[in-house]
This record gives C-alpha cells, structure tokens and sequence, in this order.
C-alpha cells in the first residue's frame, strides 16, 4: 500500500514539447483516482512518469515519501496494466500468471499459490490451460490484470486498459475493476479520455488539459461545481447548456450560465409564468429518455424529459429552467464565479 505524491512534475520531450507543465498531486494510500482529459493533454506522460518509463524534467515524485524521481520502474513497486494485453502467446494462462514471479524467482510452490489465489479473484480459474488466442477480448483482458495483480505492487496504473473492448463488455469491464479496488484496497491510478469511466470508477479525478490541472475533486463535486467551462462541458452527456444570461431573460453581464440538460424542463401547451417559449430543433428518444434540443433566443439548449415526451421537430415548448443549479462563469477567463 502507498500513497503517491507529485510536486511540481514537469516534462519536456526532446524537441522541446512541454506535455506536463507542474502537476501537483497528492494521492492517498488505498485512492482511486484517475486522471481525464482529451487526447494530448499530457495524461500518459503523467502517468508514465509516475511508473519510472519517463524521467522527470522538473519537481519531485514520492512514492510512500520516499524520493524516487532516480528510481529504476522495477525499484518503484508498481505494475501497469496497458490497452494492449501484451500476453505472451506460446504460455497459457497459468504460464502468463506466473511468469513475472517465475522471473523474480519466487519458488514453485508460492507461484502456485498466487496464481491459484489471483485466477480465483478474477474468475480465471476455469481458463488456466488456454492459450491467449483462444480467449475473448475481456477474458484477455482480464489476465492482462491478473499479471499486474500477482505481484502485489504498491501501486497499479492503468493506461486506457479498456479502450479496445466494445461497449458491452467496457460497462462489464468496468464494474470489475471497480469491485477489484474494492478488494484490493490498493493504491490505483488511471488515465482514460472517457468522461464516464472517470466518473464511475474514482474516488478522485484529476482533470488535465494542455499539460495542466484544471480541477482535483470527487466526481460529483466535478459535475455539481466545476471550477471552469473546460470541466464543464468535459462531465455530462448531454453536454451542459452553456448561454448568454439574456437567453434566459436574466440581465446581461461578462458571463456565460451553465445549466444542465436535467435542470431544464420542457413542456408543451399552457405556458406557466416563469417559462420561456422555443422552438423543437430535434428529438432524441434515448429510452428511458428523451433528450429535446430547443432554440431560444438564438441559441440551442438540451433538456432532459421523461421517456414518454412527445414532441416533434417545429412545436412550439416552453422551457423553465432551476434557478438554485445556474453555474455562472466568467466570459473571459472561463473560470467560476
Ligand atoms: P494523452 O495521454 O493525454 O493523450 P500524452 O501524454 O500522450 O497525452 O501526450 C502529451 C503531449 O506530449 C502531446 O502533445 C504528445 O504529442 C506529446 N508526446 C507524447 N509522447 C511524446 C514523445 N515520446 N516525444 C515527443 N512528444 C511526445
């Protein structure tokens, strides 16, 4: 178990990209966090960095507050879990389990052991004998973790295991890496550019753009406070409306309002006093759902109804929108106000 700590990390690749612009992180022992953002914010770098595979240009990286920027990724006691399985072919699933103990030379019998104990925990145990190529997508995956899993490291990472999975068996995937920390209780650290997976798994997220930080909360906080626009539209789908006050009929300023889709009520026929009127751009009938963007004002917003709203493209609606959830963000810095 360990906790892991950045203060000021910084990395600059040869040539002069500067991915990381000083991350500062304290990460508690047994915590899921997982860091999020678009493509090219520095999310790999970073967790690269932490598993030793880059070296630091600046700052400092703990371990259990122990100094390890000089550390070999062997010396660091971690394992890292990629999206392509990189099991070995010729071994089967047993062989695949034990051999990063075999390589450590732990004897034959605790190999054994762990990997008994290890292909119990994820569900491997009627797999053993089975090449890699005679395994679906999630069972590969899910010895890819079994490997990480056998070493009993401080600390996992996780670089976007789940990204070649389909859909169905992402959600699947997911759930089981939630209930594996929930067993483990060890130290894990996960990069994905899906906004879902972040919020659903973490006790934490760290959301990055461009090689910085822009907001460290629980995911609610995320969802419920963004600290700027770029973690507001980044949480949600649909995405949060984000308008000028007049569309809403509220008195202008240097400001843009964030509502969510769920915080805004659509209806049709008698308007009540505190709606506003709009025009049906397009329907969306999710199921459970129906998601109906509306122009107003000039503008288009996104609201949430009930399953069973019917509406067609050109009605007339009205939209009232809860005043307690406006977000109020500053038009030219982007930040909360
Ligand atoms: P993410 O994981 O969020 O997609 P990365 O950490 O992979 O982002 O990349 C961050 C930035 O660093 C990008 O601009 C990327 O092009 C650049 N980068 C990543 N790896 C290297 C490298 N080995 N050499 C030079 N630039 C790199």
């Amino acid at each position: 178990m360990a906790t892991v700590s950045l203060q000021d990390v910084r990395k600059v690749y040869r040539g002069g990209v500067a991915a990381v612009k000083g991350v500062t992180l304290d990460i508690a022992d047994g915590e899921f966090v997982s860091l999020v953002g678009p493509s090219g914010c520095g999310k790999s770098t970073t967790l690269n960095l932490i598993a030793g595979l880059e070296e630091l240009s600046g700052g400092e990286l703990r371990i259990d507050g122990q100094l390890v920027n000089d550390l070999s990724p062997r010396e660091r006691d971690i394992a890292m879990v990629f999206q392509s399985y990189a099991l070995y072919p010729h071994l089967d699933v047993a062989g695949n389990l034990a051999f990063p103990l075999k390589v450590a030379g732990m004897d034959a019998k605790d190999v054994e052991a762990r990997v008994r104990e290890v292909s119990g925990v994820l569900g491997l145990e009627a797999l053993l004998a089975r090449r890699p190529k005679e395994l679906s997508g999630g069972q590969r995956q899910r010895v890819a973790l079994g490997r990480a899993l056998v070493r009993r490291p401080k600390v996992f990472l996780f670089d976007e295991p789940l990204s070649n999975l389909d859909a169905a068996l992402r959600t699947q995937m997911r759930g089981e890496i939630k209930k594996l920390h929930e067993q483990l209780k060890a130290t894990f650290i996960y990069v994905t550019h899906d906004q879902a997976e972040a919020m659903t798994l973490s006790d934490r997220v760290v959301v990055m753009s461009q090689g910085e930080v822009q907001q460290v909360a629980p995911p609610r906080e995320l969802y419920d406070a963004p600290a700027n626009l770029f973690v507001a539209g980044f949480f949600g789908s649909p995405r949060i409306n984000l308008v000028k006050p007049q569309t809403l009929g509220l008195p202008d300023g240097d400001a843009v309002l964030g509502l969510r889709p769920e915080h805004l009520q659509v209806g049709q026929g008698a308007r009540p006093e505190d709606a506003r009127e709009g025009r049906v751009y397009l329907v969306e009938p999710m199921g459970a759902e129906v998601w109906v963007t509306v122009e107003m004002g000039g503008e288009r917003l996104v609201a949430r109804a009930p399953g069973d709203f019917r509406a067609a493209s050109g009605d007339t609606v009205w939209l009232r929108h809860d005043a307690r959830y406006l977000r109020r963000f500053d038009a030219r810095t982007g930040r909360a106000a």
